[in-house]
């Protein structure tokens, strides 16, 4: 029921009304987080319907993710009454809408509209195939990397024929260009597509039939894209053909006053807009067209950014006025999600990166109650997880909700400390945007593993890795030992090494099988003489598992021996295998549901666009984040793509915020001891307290006092010292702070260089 139909204009500020109703040409919103551009894009649709402007059908939205979306069409069916937001079948992400696009034009792609999605998995296969019959080694050139690279032209909309000389060549042998016209073309046979092609037959397929491109441009009044600073090139080609209708009429600009809302400080309507990374347009970019009609609006915030690594373009939302002649320019400054502690701290670590527009955040929150930034000090990732669960509890006490906290990792191997305190204390949780430490694929296989060594009649375990890493036993011969396994009534190990001595198989699956139970048979004795966490690393690394993953080239698998790296370090805890499983199987078993009241895990990637109460952020230390393989790999611009990784997980914070790092992590079953992460350096101290340190565990004097830095092994920490260096000792407060802009962060990084190369931090994204 509504009374009112413009009721939700009202909740606005005068630039987010402007970005709203100005429905007609194009807008680009260019602000901070947490300053309500995914509320204007959502007013803007309510609004869009409301006054009758289009039918939902004739909108094009695009978030970032499918939760997005799904949260979208429910606000905006709270603003203008649930009846009216049905049939809005282009609200998705930039896949989903893709795939219904394909479906309807697959002809023109050569697929029928029946085509099936391959996953990674499938993909990997298919080209190890084509490897193969090219005659070409596939260890020497591996199908992952192909893949990868593939995924890397799709990306930027290549196909073969587009592809650069260079990186044509660069793989098996110069045959690069013909293996990806060969894979597309056993796609087509298959009538299946990858994830590229959700996007790039699109743009084929709107580039060779302008009349089907022209049957969108009637139907699409509106575009509206959410994140854009975070599109790919080939999403801002497709965007383009989507959004640009080619006219021949010259025409001017028409934002004259549009831009001048009231409060802008750097007003400057005329002047393109320009980044300081603003680089050439990307390849394939059409000349921009002048035309009044394209009524496309896009949000975003430069200073977010962080899927640079998976091909996000900056530059697209940096040059936007371009492809765009005359489009209105927002920005919005006034912060409604943070304190003024919390916006504070995050504007000023942001202030450190210089590839930005740079731009003011301001709120009225003004509250003397509200707490400054807490950062807290713990010996070690345990202490860091117990302190953690400790806080959230105090937090419960004061009748805080579990949904409203989140705990935000920079990778995903950090979550497994947490899931476990958490099942100790009967505190619920859930990951969001992932599975659970313990559901992700490499250690369910390592468990599995584990599982027959304590108990070889665990016939579900013993399925799952019998072939792995692949040893040539298929379907066949699993079905041969389960024959036999239920005709001698024994489980299917003790029927594999029963078979492996008949000659009811071939040789090569004999051989496998027999290495197989003799491996078991090994292990399952040693279970008695050596200790668990010992043997877990002897089993991982005899049947191989390890050393598939480190022969893997794919992006995941650094981050899936990290994890397995932190498995092994989490059996220490426990006795024995067998008690280590017993905890293992409660964790698993522990509820995962959407409607329960919950502690919030995810990494630092999922979380952007979210909001909680109470934020967490541990693990800030060199090497974790900013994250090592970043610096290594991207020298400024990896720190800076860091840097904005930090302001997001900041300005997720509307209330209470809490930093946690630890002086001592186990690496590779090393401990070594880490240095503070210099983005907490880079923290105003105005906004900042740090916690007293001594309050959990006591830990402040075991060492001997004195800083963090002294109290290892004599180690310095090589870019001297960080006001952080003397948390948790019990040391002046006073001295705390000092010498803290002394030094560029990126000039430390390099004295930090030597400190961190042993180290090798999992996947970005977790
Ligand atoms: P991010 O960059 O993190 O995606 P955003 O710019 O999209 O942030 P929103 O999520 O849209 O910001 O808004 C942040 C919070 O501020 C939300 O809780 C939103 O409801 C609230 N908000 C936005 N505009 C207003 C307003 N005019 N009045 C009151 N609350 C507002
Ligand atoms: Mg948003």
């Amino acid at each position: 029921g509504h009374n009112n139909a413009l009721d939700y204009l009202k909740g606005l500020n005068p630039e987010q009304r402007l970005a709203v109703e100005t429905t007609e040409g194009s807008v680009l919103v260019l602000a901070g987080a947490g300053t309500g551009k995914t509320r204007v894009l959502t007013t803007r649709i309510a609004h869009i319907l409301a006054t009758g402007k289009a039918f939902p059908s004739q909108i094009l939205a695009v978030t970032f993710t499918n939760k997005a979306a799904r949260e979208m069409k429910q606000r905006i069916g709270i603003l203008i009454g649930e009846g009216n937001v049905e049939g809005m079948p282009w609200l998705g992400t930039f896949h989903s809408i893709g795939v219904k696009l394909l479906r309807r034009h697959a002809e023109l792609a050569g697929l029928r509209s029946d085509f099936t999605i391959l996953d990674t998995d499938d993909v990997v296969r298919l080209i190890k195939q084509l490897i193969q019959a090219e005659g070409l080694d596939d260890k020497r050139w591996p199908a992952k990397q192909f893949a990868q690279m593939i995924d890397g032209w799709k990306n930027k909309g290549q196909g073969p024929a587009d592809i650069a000389e260079g990186d044509a060549r660069a793989f098996a042998n110069g045959k690069g260009r013909e293996l990806y016209k060969a894979y597309q073309a056993r796609l087509q046979t298959l009538n299946a597509c990858d994830f590229g092609d959700l996007l790039c037959h699109p743009i084929r397929i709107f580039r060779a039939n302008p009349d089907v491109l022209k049957e969108y441009h009637k139907r699409f009044k509106y575009i509206l894209v959410d994140e854009y600073q975070d599109t790919n090139t080939a999403q801002y080609m497709w965007l383009r053909l989507l959004a640009q209708r080619p006219q021949p009429s010259r025409q001017s600009s028409s934002t004259a006053g549009l831009q001048s809302a009231e409060g802008r400080k750097d007003d400057r309507p005329s002047e393109p807009l320009r980044g300081p990374r603003g680089g050439p347009a990307p390849a394939g970019a059409e000349q921009p067209v002048n035309d009044n009609k394209v009524n496309i609006c896009c949000v975003g915030d430069d200073d977010q950014s962080i899927y640079g690594w998976r091909g996000a373009e900056i530059d697209n939302i940096l040059r936007f006025d371009k492809d765009f002649p005359g489009a209105t320019i927002i920005r919005l400054e006034r912060n409604y999600r943070s304190t003024a502690h919390i916006l504070g701290a995050a504007s000023h670590l942001i202030a450190h990166n210089e590839g930005r527009f740079g731009k003011t955040l301001f709120t009225d929150r003004d509250d003397p109650e509200d707490d400054k930034v807490h950062v807290h000090a713990a010996w070690d990732s345990e202490e860091e997880a117990r302190a953690v669960g400790e806080t959230i509890e105090a937090y419960q006490r004061q009748q805080h909700n579990l949904n409203d906290m989140a705990i935000l990792v920079r990778a995903s191997f950090q979550m497994r400390e947490f899931e476990d305190r958490f099942v100790t204390l009967g505190l619920n949780y859930r990951v969001i945007g992932g599975p659970r430490f313990y559901e992700r694929m490499e250690i369910r296989d390592a468990l599995a593993f584990f599982r027959v060594v304590a108990q070889g009649a665990d016939d579900l375990a013993f399925e799952r890795i019998v072939n792995v890493p692949k040893r040539g036993l298929g379907e066949t011969t699993i079905r041969q030992i389960h024959d036999t396994a239920r005709a001698l009534r024994v489980p299917m190990l003790e029927a594999a090494a029963k078979l492996a001595e008949s000659d009811e198989l071939k040789p090569k699956p004999r051989a496998a099988l027999r290495e197989v139970a003799a491996n078991f048979e090994r292990w399952q004795k040693a279970l008695e003489t050596t200790p668990h966490t010992e043997l877990a690393e002897t089993i991982l690394e005899e049947s191989g598992y390890t050393d598939m993953w480190k022969n893997d080239r794919s992006v995941e698998a650094p981050g899936r021996l990290e994890n397995l790296n932190e498995l092994i370090r989490s059996m220490e805890e426990y006795e024995s295998l067998r008690s280590f499983l017993e905890h293992v199987a409660l964790v698993m078993d522990a509820e995962q549901n959407a409607e329960l009241d919950a502690v919030n895990i995810m990494t630092l990637h999922s979380a952007k666009g979210l909001e909680f109460e109470t934020v967490f952020l541990p693990g800030w230390e060199e090497g974790l984040f900013p994250h090592q393989r970043a610096l290594d790999e991207g020298g400024r611009s990896g720190l800076e793509e860091e840097r904005r990784l930090a302001y997001v997980g900041l300005t997720r914070a509307k209330k209470n915020l809490h930093l946690w790092f630890v002086s001592n992590r186990r690496i590779h079953g090393l401990w070594q001891s880490t240095i503070p992460s210099r983005f907490l350096d880079e923290l105003p101290e105005a906004h900042v307290e740090v916690a007293e340190s001594n309050s959990y565990g006591g830990y402040g004097n075991s060492y001997g006092g004195g800083s963090f830095a002294s109290g290892r092994g004599g180690r310095q920490n090589p870019y001297g010292a960080s006001r952080f260096d003397n948390v948790g000792a019990n040391s002046e407060k006073s001295g705390a702070f000092s010498n803290t802009y002394a030094t560029p962060g990126w000039q430390r990084a390099q004295a930090n260089r030597t400190e961190a190369t042993d180290r090798n931090w999992g996947s970005r994204s977790g």
